[in-house]
């Protein structure tokens, strides 16, 4: 299996090449040459496997670089049983009817990015051995809270590795600041920056390409290299539980082996439903993904019209791990629908830095929408929904999946397709304790602290605290660093003991 760039296609490396490079040169993502095919036969045949399994079934056929035994080494330990919170790893409940949740948040920082980031760092150090070899990686995030968390805990203690993290002091959530604050490790460290979000990311990315500190690092046999979404090696994961989620499905009684399913995903940056767009185009038997925004709707207006436009407001809303206007990830899909027309995406990517938008033709986009809908909701109705599927149905979402069930509930409505589904869940709901509370009391919230409102979401739902949020309130915070956004690269050096 060989990896080409969207952007010119006459280049190809490996999986381990494509994860440990993260984007290729001229500043295209790496995507599969062509796609494993997946028989009803073969999808039945992981019905009784454990998620390990079902993980190595389908990535065994995307890392056809690494041995078994690298392989095997990777996988049980990203999905080793102590760190999830569930057995199944990635569980599917039903709601009712034909509407069923796929949780996503039960790894060790209750959020689904762990999914994928539980994984890198094992795919990451295995293919730095085959392509840099003896090198340490240094891993440099900038978050705005839920990256920066599943990054520290998937890379922490792994060998050969270490990870610096970098939050606007005043950016993050007061649960998302201290699950940062009180990391355990030794290859970690954390520091705040006086900034926002977008200070602390391009300080990161002047880092990063500053050829200077780049040789410094390199005498001491330390190379950088990124954990974020447009990395191979965090979306190959993600196949895996769309696949799982299936065999789930029919083990429940739910559909028979072969029948078509829908699937909704609460999207900011295009990672996770794509990675559902390559399970179908695999054989997995998906009728229709369904793309669900908050209020910043420029995928949905994309989805509808074929023009993306970021020029437009932005708004913090309470689903803030989808706020954002840039997706990247769309890109891979645009690259795959348009016949592989890398000249397009070129130039499409170009006018979005350029103007911040761009129209597809009208046989390009009528052709996405043929296995994509997709909806936004308002911050009104998120509230309402996590009250009604609560009181109606005693199931607890946080704000994000609640986008994704508003959403999923409109498009029923408008299509009559209501065949069985499955809706990401993305977050616990007490990763956003103080929104789903205040969405669950109808607006009547007292004035509490963090853990006060934890304590509140738990007695007035009956809904278990998962262990690593409720364990935070006794660990001691390690990190204190506050720089400002100029001393960004003083401080990596300090943090790295150069
Ligand atoms: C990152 C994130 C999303 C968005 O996922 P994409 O793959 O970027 O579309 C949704 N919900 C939560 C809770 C997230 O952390």
């Amino acid at each position: 299996m060989l990896y080409t760039s969207t952007r010119d296609k006459s280049i190809k490396v490996t999986a381990a090449q494509a994860i440990a490079q993260g984007i290729s040169e001229e500043g295209g993502l790496f995507v599969p040459v062509e796609l494993p095919q997946f028989s009803i036969e073969k999808i039945s045949s992981m019905i009784p496997m454990s998620y390990i399994d079902r993980a190595k079934t389908v990535l065994k056929e995307f890392l056809t670089d690494f041995t078994e035994e690298e392989l095997d080494y990777c996988v049980s330990g990203a999905y080793a049983a102590e760190k999830f919170s569930s057995p199944k790893i990635a569980p599917t409940v039903n709601v009712c009817g034909n509407k069923n949740i796929l949780e996503l948040w039960h790894g060790p920082t209750c959020a689904f990015k762990d999914m994928a980031l539980q994984l890198l760092p094992y795919l990451m150090t295995v293919s730095a051995k085959k392509t840099a070899d003896g090198k340490t990686i240094v891993i440099l995030v900038a978050t705005s809270g839920d990256t920066g968390k599943a990054a520290l805990e998937g890379f922490k203690d792994v060998e050969n590795t270490k990870i610096l993290v970098f939050y606007p002091v005043d950016g993050v959530s007061p649960m998302q600041k201290l699950q940062m604050t009180t990391q355990e490790g030794e290859n970690v460290a954390v520091c705040a920056i006086n900034g926002n979000f977008d200070d602390a990311q391009s300080a990161v990315k002047s880092i990063f390409t500053n050829a200077d500190i780049k040789a410094q690092l390199a005498e001491k046999n330390m190379m950088f290299s990124s954990a974020n979404s447009i990395n191979w090696g965090r979306l190959v994961p993600q196949i895996v539980y769309y696949f799982s989620t299936y065999c789930d499905m029919i083990d429940m009684g739910k559909i028979e082996a072969g029948e078509e399913i829908n699937v909704v995903v609460p999207t900011g940056n295009f990672g996770n439903i794509l990675a559902g767009y390559y399970a179908k185009q695999m054989g997995l038997p998906i009728k229709m993904l369904v793309c669900a925004s908050n209020n910043n709707n420029v995928l949905t207006d994309f989805l509808k019209t074929g023009t993306y436009d970021r020029n437009r407001d932005f708004f913090a809303t309470t689903s803030p791990s989808m706020d954002i206007l840039i997706s990247s990830n769309l890109e891979r899909l645009l690259y795959h629908m348009s016949g592989e027309d890398d000249k397009l995406i070129a130039d499409l990517m170009n006018k979005l830095s350029s103007d911040g938008k761009y129209t597809v033709s009208d046989d390009l986009i009528n052709k996405i929408q043929s296995i994509f809908d997709a909806g936004y909701t308002t911050e009104e109705s998120v509230d309402s929904t996590i009250k009604s599927h609560f009181d109606d149905y005693g199931y607890l979402c946080d704000t994000h999946t609640a986008v994704a069930v508003k959403v999923y509930d409109e498009y029923v409505k408008a299509t009559g397709d209501d065949i069985p589904t499955v809706i990401d869940s993305t977050a616990s709901p007490y990763k956003f304790s103080a929104s789903v509370l205040n969405a669950v009391l109808d607006g009547k919230t007292p004035e509490l602290d963090e853990f006060e409102m934890v304590d509140e979401l738990n007695k007035t739902t009956g809904t278990a605290v998962p262990k690593p949020l409720a364990s935070l309130k006794d660990k001691q915070v390690r990190f204190t660093n506050v720089c400002n956004k100029e001393d960004m690269s003083q401080m990596v050096f300090k943090l790295l003991n150069l």
